[in-house]
């Protein structure tokens, strides 16, 4: 392909709402333009690495006995009223009104229509098992998107649905899934992990992510520094050590802290450490119910933990100030569990304390002496807190958590009966019984994965595309295309290439060398050939590895199996 006969426009300065290199980088190199917040089009190179992930995708999966299908992207209100998530999935289901007043909305993923196309048609445990997918555009209106495609609106996905006839059977899909995987981020050749994570709305209770590892990473993970095992930080346990506190004042008795807003400020003002002070949050449900969770001073809560703990669908969210206010009458820094006639969560690592502190609800006042259930009544008691680095391995026990930050690229999810039972997808079993159908879900997001390789695999002159996804393999800069000797060693050079499988890009455009040899940085093909008069006399040419920017004089006619060498490496 000639950048001549090419819409491609690459741009020096990244616009203001880049705020991380893959998205500066993918908006400077033209792979993507914005037409809205988390709305993008990607151009022809965008494009082209995409269908080079899916053609991977296709691979493995077919493999692992998926067979693909493809499902519309409007569904029907009555069919997700069906699973309750019509109104569970809150505002990030887009819903509209067609003409005859129908309600629908976009597919923001697809475990509703998937099984209502099979339910009707597996009738029998011969009809099983069977594992769907497709690959499509979603929609989720998400509050804040950002970042490019890392957090879009609409998106591409890959989303595979397994059905089986029992939960042993579910398991081996979800494995076979799991491994199909690990062998699709194999062949990308970017770091990555697979961890621990929450289920979600989605349901179900083993549910693991792939995580590229990188910095500008949404979630933070805890990775043991000796064996295997990692965690979403949103799950990750907290080992407590439980340990015993006794303060000193034995009965309760109220006491002024005058200007204490914060634990620290508590400490100090009271020589007592802040993790034997109790710090006391407030959360509320979707329904507005307010949860009052007690931690360690030092601790923070982990709004994940609290949902699982209480079996609410989302993650409470924190009150605000004056939200507190009203509830306590005092100030965030005053507020306690005492004479509040709302339910009272203990994270665990508070087990075996007593005669300890709280604020008073009222404002500038503490209680000191404070014991439970003397003072107040617990209703749950559970690991409510965020892990940290250091803690312990919940998996060997030797090792201490490390933390990295990682950009979710795909999830499994065992899924169990939840759906098919809502959606009655039954089958009749070798003995004539009806059962319910086993569910797996599992999703990539093959848009967000090619932003995330570019975040993994970048200097700062632009992109290193690594050779399984990068648009074309060979990016020629030719220095002088009106001459006609130089034109004709760039086509036979091309045409020697193509042969060999290897594809080609040529920059003929009417420019300065320095200008074509910044853009071929940027657009970080892997391989680059500088072809000008100068190079065509003398029968050498200059070949460029983008990776290590490392530079060779090599005789034409040597150069197609020196190129195939860079690519195989
Ligand atoms: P997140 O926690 O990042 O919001 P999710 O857990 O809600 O994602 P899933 O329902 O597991 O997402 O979707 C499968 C995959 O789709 C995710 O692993 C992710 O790679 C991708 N994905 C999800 N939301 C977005 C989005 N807004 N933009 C781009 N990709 C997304
Ligand atoms: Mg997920």
């Amino acid at each position: 392909m000639k950048w001549s006969k090419t819409h491609l426009f690459t741009f020096k300065e990244a616009p203001n709402d880049a705020e991380i290199a893959s998205h500066q980088l993918m908006v400077r190199a033209g792979l993507i333009k914005k037409l809205g917040p988390g709305l993008y089009t990607f151009g022809t190179f965008a494009l082209r690495s995409l269908r080079k992930f899916e053609a991977i995708i296709r691979e493995e999966l077919e493999k692992a006995e998926c067979q693909e299908v493809l499902m519309p992207m409007v569904h029907p209100r009555e069919l997700w009223e069906e699973t309750g998530r019509w109104s569970e999935m809150g505002d990030g289901l887009l819903k509209f009104k067609n003409r005859n007043d129908q309600w629908f909305c976009l597919g923001a993923t697809h475990e509703e229509v998937i099984t209502d196309y099979v339910r009707n048609d597996i009738k029998s445990y011969r009809h099983l098992p069977h594992t769907l997918y497709q690959i499509q555009t979603k929609y989720r209106d998400e509050v804040r998107p950002r970042f490019g495609l890392m957090r879009c609106r609409e998106f591409i996905m890959k989303d595979a649905y397994s059905f089986d006839r029992t939960e042993e059977d579910a398991h081996k899909s979800y494995d076979r899934l799991f491994k199909a995987y690990q062998n699709i981020f194999d062949r990308l050749g970017v770091k990555y992990r697979h961890v621990m994570a929450d289920s979600g709305n989605i349901g179900g209770n083993k549910s693991q992510e792939f995580q590229v590892i990188a910095e500008a990473g949404e979630d933070a993970l805890m990775i043991c520094d000796s064996c295997e095992y990692a965690a979403n930080v949103e799950i990750a346990p907290s080992i407590s050590q439980k340990e015993a506190y006794k303060g000193e004042f034995e009965s309760l008795e109220k006491f002024d802290t005058p200007g204490f807003r914060t634990i620290t400020d508590l400490s100090k003002g009271t020589g007592v450490a802040e993790k034997y002070l109790v710090k006391t949050m407030f959360l509320k449900d979707e329904d507005g119910k307010t949860y009052c969770v007690l931690l360690r001073g030092d601790d923070e809560v982990n709004d994940v933990k609290v949902k699982s703990l209480l079996g609410l669908s989302n993650p409470p969210e924190m009150l605000s100030e004056a939200e507190v206010k009203e509830l306590t009458s005092a100030s965030p820094g005053s507020c306690g569990p005492i004479g509040l006639k709302i339910p009272v969560i203990l994270d665990e690592a508070l087990e075996n304390y007593s005669q300890f502190m709280v604020g008073a609800n009222e404002d500038d006042k503490h209680y000191r002496g404070v014991s439970f259930p003397r003072d107040f009544k617990v209703d749950k008691v559970g690991d409510v807190k965020l892990a940290k680095e250091g803690d312990s391995c919940p998996n060997c026990g030797n090792g201490k958590y490390q933390n990295v930050r990682g950009i979710e690229v795909g999830h499994c999810f065992y899924l169990g009966k939840k759906y098919a039972e809502k959606l009655n997808a039954n089958f009749l079993d070798e003995n004539g019984k009806s059962q319910i159908v086993e569910m797996g879900c599992y999703g990539i997001g093959v848009s967000r994965t090619i932003q995330a390789v570019i975040e993994q695999s970048h200097d700062e002159n632009g992109i290193v595309w690594p050779k399984n996804l990068a648009p074309f393999d060979v990016h020629i800069c030719n220095l002088d295309p009106k001459k006609e000797e130089v034109a004709s060693v760039v086509d036979k050079l091309v045409g020697d290439l193509q042969a060999m499988g290897i594809e080609v890009f040529e920059d003929d455009r009417k420019e300065r060398p320095g200008v074509k040899f910044k853009d071929a940085d940027l657009i970080g093909l892997p391989v680059r050939i500088v072809v000008g008069g100068k190079g065509v006399t003398n029968g050498e040419l200059e070949v460029v590895e983008r990776k290590t920017l490392e530079k060779s004089a090599v005789k034409i006619a040597d150069i197609p199996s020196f190129v195939e060498k860079l690519l195989s490496q």
